[in-house]
């Protein structure tokens, strides 16, 4: 990483991608073969993308841009986001700006451990079973161990067990949870073949039948954190704070409020998450399940006012990502984005992921809070509404800015300005 690395690039957003890419490479790890990957849009080999997936016809590109202006935990931090949905990288890069006086986003971890459940149905004495079940932890740890030697080399393996009665519609059913640090890896398969190591084992000791072994994705002992404080003065006052605050009350207490205002979070995620080549629907079904942990769901941010009238977010999110596994390595875009942050482990890339998704939502509420959404949009769409009504030339950016002085962005209002015009013209 160079010495003079920053993530603040004044006038970013007006370079062509080929000067991007050359600031990039000038600040980060980025090195020529990444940069003319990147500079390739058709990058995936039909044999590589063949073999990832079945059936493979093609490949689907989808824009990767850098979102710019964020400090993590002290490091100037430049994250590649990829993601089809216009608003979204500018939307992290004005956040970031915005608490950079104040020292960016501070974040954290829980761990990386992962869940694997062992389903087993057919007992008449659950609660004995799950006794003896409990008693076998050291046998349990051994099949584990056994099964993923690689993951045991890099400190992680099977960490502890968890049994449970669950009462269900079709009696009670015993269900085992292997808890199994994965380390660099998300883990899923390393976790999947560890509960299906198991599952015979199981049977054995209790007599029933295991059926389900699978990971699970409320990856609830991996979460990421993050919590930023934003000067009051630098977002726009009180009131907009006192706003902000108020769209986040309202989310916190309406599922319907919330499923928006998370779905705004996984904006960020999302996209930081495909871009590492990790897996999104893991991600995202994770985030949603803890965003109803306590039987509603809820924001999976908070938003408070510090003492001196500062608003202060925080994200708590579960990550479970990896740098090896999956597509993660299969992917050459994967591993050129992760040198563009300069992460080494995967804790380090959630934190990164969980910073984004908090500055994200900062974005989405101060923009509800104020302007409202569309204002932003529609002002990007004036131009193409100004040519689906016939402006050429010239004409374009007159019309569009013609309507956003009006604040009347249609196709309607374009024509009669258009005929106006040209007319005038005449
Ligand atoms: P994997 O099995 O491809 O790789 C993980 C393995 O890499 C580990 O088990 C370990 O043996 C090895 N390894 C080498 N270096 C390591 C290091 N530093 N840290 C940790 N492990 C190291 O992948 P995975 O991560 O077990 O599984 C991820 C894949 O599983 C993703 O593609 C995901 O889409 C898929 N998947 C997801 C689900 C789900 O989320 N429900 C279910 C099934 C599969």
């Amino acid at each position: 990483m160079s010495k003079n690395m920053t993530s603040r690039i004044p006038g970013f957003h007006t370079m062509s991608v080929e000067e991007r890419l050359a600031k990039l490479a000038e600040l980060t790890d980025l090195d020529q073969d990444a940069v003319a990957h990147f500079a390739n849009t058709g990058n995936l080999e039909a044999g590589t993308a063949d073999r990832m997936i079945e059936n493979v016809i093609g490949t689907m590109n989808i824009p990767i841009g850098v979102a710019t202006n964020l400090i993590i935990d002290g490091r100037e931090t430049l994250v590649p986001m990829a993601t089809e949905e216009s608003s979204v990288v500018a939307a992290v890069c004005n956040a970031a700006k915005q608490c950079r006086a104040a020292g960016g986003i501070a974040t954290g971890t829980s761990g990386s451990l992962m869940i694997a459940q062992v389903q087993l149905v057919g007992v008449s004495d659950p609660e004995n079973a799950r006794f003896k079940i409990l008693e076998r932890r050291d046998d349990i740890r051994a099949i584990c161990d056994e099964t993923d030697p690689v993951l045991l080399k890099h400190g992680g393996g099977y960490k502890d067990l968890e049994v449970r009665v669950l009462e269900t519609a079709d009696g009670p059913m015993v269900i085992t949870h292997l808890i199994v640090d994965t380390r660099d890896a998300m883990g899923a398969n390393a976790v999947n073949s560890m509960a299906e190591a198991v599952g015979p084992k199981i049977a054995e000791w209790t007599g029933g039948r295991v059926f389900l072994r699978i990971l699970s994705n409320l990856a609830d002992r991996r979460l990421a954190r993050a919590r930023a404080v934003w000067p009051v003065d630098e977002i726009g006052g009180p009131d907009v704070r006192d706003g902000m605050l108020s769209a986040f009350r309202f989310a916190d207490a309406d599922p319907y409020r919330a499923a928006t205002h998370n779905k705004g979070i996984m904006n960020g995620v999302s996209a930081v998450v495909l871009a590492t080549g990790n897996d999104t629907r893991a991600i995202e079904a994770g985030a949603h399940a803890y965003a109803a942990r306590t039987g509603r769901y809820r924001s999976l941010t908070k938003w408070e006012c510090d003492a001196d009238g500062n608003l202060v977010g925080s994200l708590e999110i579960p990550l479970a990502v990896g740098l090896v596994g999956g597509a993660t390595k299969v992917h050459p875009t994967a591993q050129a984005a992760l040198r563009i942050m300069g992460v080494g482990t995967a804790d380090e890339l959630s934190r990164i992921v969980a910073a984004v998704g908090l500055a994200q939502n900062f974005a989405a509420l101060k923009v509800l809070a104020t302007s409202g959404v569309q204002k932003g949009h529609m002002a990007l769409h004036a131009k193409n509404i100004a040519v689906m009504a016939g402006a050429e030339g010239d004409e374009v950016d007159a019309l569009a800015d013609r309507m956003r002085e009006l604040g009347k962005i249609r196709v309607d209002v374009a024509e009669e300005l258009l005929g106006e015009l040209r007319a005038g013209k005449r």
